[in-house]
C-alpha cells in the first residue's frame, strides 16, 4: 500500500485567494511524485475551489457533525463533504478534543463518514507521558471507545494517527516525540487493532503527527514503524511540505 502524507492546514489561511496559491504552489513542487499518496485536510470553504485546481491531491475536511441531516444549525454532514469530491476528513483530532469532543462522538462520526464513503483520519494520542507507561492504555482505550461496533472489514479503510498532544506545534511548552517513540505507540496500536481482527482482515494504515518537519520527517518516515504522516505547521509553507513528500517519496523501495 502506497505511503500517505496528509496536511492539517487547521483554521488557515485567511483567504481563498492564498488558500488557492498554497495549493498550487504545493502540486507543483510535488509534480514528480507518483508512489506516494498526498491529501490536504482545508477548511471547509476553500474544499469545492480547491477541488477545481487539481486532482493530483486529495481533499479532507477536518470535522463533520455525529448525525448524518437534519436541523443542526452550523454542522457539515459527511454526505455534504463526499457531493463535493471530498475523500477524506480528520476525525478526533486533539484540538477538537479541547473543545468538548470525546469518544463517543468520534465513534458516532466515524460510522457516518465510513457509511457516506469517506476515509476517517482518527487521530489518537496522549497528553502526557507517565513513568509506568499508563499512556499505553489510554490510547488503547480511545482506541476502543473510538472504533466500537465498527464492523472488522472496515477497519483496513480507516487511517489512525498517533499524535502525542505533548508533541503538537500548538500545545503550550511542548516537547518533541522521535522515531522510537512513534515506532513503539505504531507497535502496540497495531497489536490492539489485530486482536479485534480475523486473519483474512487487512490492517488500517497507522501514521504518526507531531511537529513533523523538512528535517526529521526521514527519521520518522524510515524508523517510525509508520505508513505516512499528518503535518501540521510545516504544511502552511509549500517548500517545507513538499520536502517532506518527497522525503517519504525517496524512501519507498
Ligand atoms: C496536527 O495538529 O495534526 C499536527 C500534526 O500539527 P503540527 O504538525 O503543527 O504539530
Amino acid at each position: 500500500m502506497k505511503k500517505i502524507i496528509i496536511a492539517n492546514w487547521k483554521m488557515n489561511p485567511s483567504s481563498p485567494k492564498e488558500a488557492g496559491q498554497l495549493f498550487s504552489n504545493t502540486v507543483k513542487l510535488i509534480s514528480g511524485v507518483k508512489k506516494t499518496e498526498v491529501v490536504i485536510c482545508a477548511p471547509y470553504v476553500y474544499l469545492s475551489g480547491l477541488k477545481k485546481l487539481s486532482s493530483k491531491i486529495s481533499l479532507g475536511g477536518q470535522n463533520i457533525f455525529k448525525v448524518e441531516e437534519g436541523a443542526y444549525t452550523g454542522e457539515i454532514s459527511a454526505d455534504m463533504l463526499y457531493n463535493i469530491g471530498v475523500q477524506y476528513v480528520i476525525l478526533g483530532h486533539s484540538e477538537r478534543r479541547a473543545l468538548g469532543e470525546n469518544n463517543l462522538n468520534v465513534n458516532k462520526k466515524i460510522k457516518i463518514a465510513l457509511r457516506a464513503g469517506l476515509t476517517p483520519i482518527l487521530c489518537v494520542g496522549e497528553d502526557k507521558r507517565d513513568e509506568n507507561h499508563g499512556y499505553f492504555n489510554f490510547v488503547k482505550n480511545q482506541l476502543e471507545e473510538c472504533l466500537n461496533g465498527v464492523q472488522k472489514d472496515s477497519l483496513s479503510k480507516i487511517i489512525i494517527a498517533y499524535e502525542p498532544v505533548w508533541a503538537i506545534s500548538s500545545t503550550l511548552n511542548r516537547r518533541d516525540a522521535n522515531a522510537n517513540d512513534s515506532r513503539e505507540m505504531a507497535i502496540f496500536i497495531r497489536k490492539t487493532i489485530s486482536d479485534k481482527l480475523n486473519n483474512q482482515n487487512k490492517m488500517p494504515r497507522i501514521i504518526y503527527g507531531g511537529s513533523v518537519n523538512e528535517r526529521d520527517a526521514e527519521d520518522f518516515i524510515k524508523n517510525g514503524g509508520v505508513d505516512g504522516l499528518l503535518v501540521g505547521r510545516a504544511s502552511l509553507n509549500a517548500k517545507k511540505f513538499s520536502s517532506i513528500v518527497k522525503i517519504c517519496e525517496a524512501s519507498e523501495r
